[in-house]
């Protein structure tokens, strides 16, 4: 790839100076969110890429966006705290009617509205969607009635907005499998009394949540496209996360192989820099290797969705193999630092935390082989 957007590298890295290893462990202890950090993100217009200038954002391309997430990654930052706001618009721009791009976007851009949540997964349903329960039913020409709950909602409490999917047919009235499901823009602010949300505790700093909703009055405005066709809407949106998580997860593992690799320099045991064996040298080629592998599968993937078409499989195979290559640098980054890795101060543990999630979230590594060996290879489907 030609561009690779040193500029905007650049300036990532620089604003991320600003937040020093110090800054991510105090909040990783408190559990707390990083508000400093995603407002001087907001105030930067990284978080603005994708949405277009017409509607007030940078009009950035996948590959720009891509490199903001994953220098933020790279310098020992964490973009889990925001990187929904870049992406999850992305279903208001395509599918949403004129009237709600106007309302939402401009706002969205200039930080004025955060939309950070994405209400999908289901405490019962869990990776099958189309199994979930949360209901909205029509109540006249009004809006919808929704009822039911959602786990892992990351960032609600740091949220205006929130993007939600509900059943609006009951399953077996749907005329097909993958109808019958319908997209909402929730004002989780004007709406608080319907809406109850419940931290969960992670073994990383996420700001993930469950959220209850009882009784929760949406206006038809809010409707997204049309009624029953949000589960196609949703996953057209997923392309994006996948894209711009597996970027994170390269950024990560060249923070980890950066980490090892000076370590091992500087580190002598036996009266010899540790990274003369090859059994430190190997493991650390080795995830290097990796990583530049997945890169190129993450820069094929933004490249082909700036180009527009059918991009599921590498969207599918960025995140697999950067999410792998980002789980094999943390686990030789802790080797290559022996005690040394286990403590906090050093940053790899956390680091280490933060970056197993790629491995389940927003997709897991099974439903991701499961999806190439059905719809790339024609092999039978196994759920
Ligand atoms: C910290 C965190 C933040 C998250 N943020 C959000 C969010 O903001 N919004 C949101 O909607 N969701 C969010 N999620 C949910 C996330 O997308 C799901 O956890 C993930 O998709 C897996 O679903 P599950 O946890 O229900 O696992 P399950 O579906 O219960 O699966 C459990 C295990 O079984 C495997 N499995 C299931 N079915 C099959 C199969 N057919 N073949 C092979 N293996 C299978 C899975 O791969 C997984 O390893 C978040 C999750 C976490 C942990």
């Amino acid at each position: 790839m030609s561009d690779n957007h040193a500029d905007i590298r650049a300036s990532v890295r620089a604003l991320c100076e600003k937040f020093p290893p110090e800054y991510w462990r105090k909040l990783d202890r408190e559990r707390a969110y990083p508000t400093e950090f995603v407002k001087a993100l907001t105030e930067a217009g990284f978080l603005a890429a994708l949405i277009p200038e017409s509607y007030g954002g940078s009009g950035l391309t996948m590959g720009a966006a891509a490199a903001i997430m994953e220098e933020i990654h790279a310098s020992g930052s964490n973009g889990a705290a925001c990187h929904a706001q870049m992406y999850t618009m992305g279903t208001i721009l395509r599918h949403g009617n004129d009237a709600q791009k106007k309302k939402y976007l401009p706002k969205i851009a200039a930080g004025e509205l955060r939309l950070q949540a994405f209400g999908v997964t289901e405490p019962t349903s869990g990776t099958d969607t189309l199994s979930l329960r949360t209901t909205a039913k029509r109540e006249g020409n009004d809006g919808y009635v929704i009822n039911g709950q959602k786990i892992w909602t990351s960032r609600a409490e740091h949220s205006d907005l929130m993007l939600l999917l509900a059943r609006t047919t009951p399953k077996e009235q749907a005329r097909k499998r993958t109808e019958g499901l319908s997209v909402f823009i929730v004002d989780m602010k004007e709406q608080a009394k319907a809406i109850a949300i419940k931290p969960i505790r992670t073994m990383m700093n996420h700001a993930t949540t469950e959220v209850f909703f009882e009784n929760l009055r949406v206006p038809v405005e809010n409707l997204i496209g049309e009624e029953g066709q949000g589960f196609r809407y949703i996953l057209g949106g997923m392309n994006a996360e996948r894209i711009l998580i597996a970027s994170e997860c390269i950024g990560d593992a060249k923070w980890f192989i950066e980490k090892a690799t000076d370590y091992a320099k500087s580190r002598a045991v036996f009266g010899k820099p540790i990274g003369q064996n090859q059994g430190i040298q190997f493991p650390i080629a080795r995830a290097y290797a990796q990583m530049r592998a997945a890169e190129l599968m993450v820069h094929e993937a933004a490249y082909k969705y700036d180009a527009g078409g059918d991009i599921g499989p590498e969207a599918n195979m960025a995140k697999l193999l950067a999410a792998d290559a980002s789980w094999a640098a943390a686990d030789m980054c802790v080797q290559t630092h022996g005690g040394f890795g286990f403590a906090e101060e050093f940053d790899i543990e956390r680091k280490f935390r933060e970056t197993r999630l790629y491995q389940v979230a927003p997709i897991s590594t099974n439903l991701i082989l499961s999806y190439l060996a059905e719809h790339v290879l024609g092999l039978p489907r196994s759920y």
